[in-house]
């Protein structure tokens, strides 16, 4: 049950950041089809602003280990890295735990903070 409320709650944070994405006019899609590859495509073309996601198979492993997965990317690649910027910035925002290397190669990962305490034991 907890790691159930944990999730919730995770999950609310995290579509009130994809919010705050989609007024800075960012494409901003939740559990969204199955995988990259089907998300990416029907998102396309995002646009100037770039594009935000995560996808159903991102969202059974939140469920599961409470780690959100979420990519981004612009419609020619250049400028990816200030999408994820902006995304990191607006999960901050919702004071989430994020996880991102800096590479435009990567995910950036949201943790469940109640489910790591969880793990402590
Ligand atoms: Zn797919």
């Amino acid at each position: 049950m907890k790691q159930l409320f944990a999730y919730e709650t995770t999950r609310r944070k995290v579509r009130r950041a994809f919010a705050a994405l989609r007024e800075q006019g960012i494409k901003a899609k939740e559990n969204h089809l199955c995988c990259t590859t089907c998300a990416t495509d029907d998102m396309s073309p995002v646009g100037r602003r770039g594009g935000v996601y995560w996808h159903g198979q991102n969202d059974d492993n939140f469920r599961e280990d409470g780690e959100l997965y979420i990519g981004f990317f612009t419609d020619s690649g250049k400028g990816s890295d200030v999408v994820a910027k902006k995304l990191v910035d607006a999960l901050h925002s919702e004071r989430l735990v994020v996880e991102w290397n800096g590479d435009t190669g990567t995910k950036v990962l949201v943790r469940s903070k109640k489910k790591e305490k969880r793990e402590r034991y």
